[in-house]
């Protein structure tokens, strides 16, 4: 494995690349960068750009090109970028992925690997709708599935557990439409590279983790 690893993890809302990110970029040490982190910090703290895509996001539509890859070259120019990254959410369009590619060239580097994670439609918005997360860390719970010990509360840190504003099922279904018709042809566009992966996101998390680091470990089987 190289020493400065860049991923990009694709999939669907739901697909679960927050929670492989975090798992990831834990073990391996980079910098797990997660634009609707990143964008619902600015909403919580009120900034300029929390202002800006507070409605879109709440409808769950896509926040403009110009303003992602702005924020993402920010973001891969601090130091911390340096010794590796996963994408996590970005891109999301074939305009994101193409403006990406001229950044990354620009800064002399290139993508190692890219996994797409499959889930059937039913049971993302299962997986949405449900979803608990936590204020302080980031860590996904579930009502039905990964339930936290205490209600409310996150086993690791014990932060609040909130619902996200764009959870509700009308607005996951939402977010579902809009990733078939500007996420998913990512796949297509990705797919001609030797870095793509397909990756059956359905098992459990752990699962899930051990097929993702067999490739990364060069050691990864279809
Ligand atoms: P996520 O936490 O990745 O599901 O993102 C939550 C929301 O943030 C999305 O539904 C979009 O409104 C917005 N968002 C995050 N990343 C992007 C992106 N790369 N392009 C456009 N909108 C984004």
């Amino acid at each position: 494995m190289t020493e400065s690893m860049r991923i990009i993890l694709l999939g669907a809302p739901g697909s679960g690349k927050g929670t492989l990110a975090s798992r990831l970029a834990r073990e391996f040490k980079l910098a797990h960068i997660a634009t609707g982190d990143i964008l619902r910090r600015a909403v919580e703290a009120g900034s300029v750009l929390g202002r800006e895509v507070e409605a879109v996001m709440n409808q769950g539509g896509l926040v403009p090109d110009t303003v992602m890859v702005d924020l993402i070259a920010d973001r891969l120019a601090q130091p911390d970028a340096a010794r590796g990254f996963i994408l996590d959410g970005f891109p999301r369009t074939v305009a994101q992925a193409m403006a990406l590619d001229k950044l990354l060239d620009r800064m002399s580097l290139s993508i190692d690997h890219v996994f797409h994670l499959n889930v059937p439609e039913e049971d993302l918005v299962k997986r949405s709708v449900g979803r608990r997360v936590c204020s302080e860390c980031g860590r996904n719970y579930h009502l039905t599935g990964a339930v936290p010990r205490q209600a409310d509360r996150c086993d690791e840190c014990g932060g609040e557990l909130r619902e996200r504003d764009d959870d509700g099922e009308d607005t996951v279904r939402r977010r579902l439409k809009v990733y078939q018709d500007s996420t998913r042809p990512l796949a297509e566009y990705y797919g001609a590279c030797g870095a793509f992966r397909e990756v059956d996101g359905t098992p459990a998390p752990d699962v899930v983790y051990h097929s993702v680091t067999g490739w990364l470990r060069g050691t990864g089987r279809r």
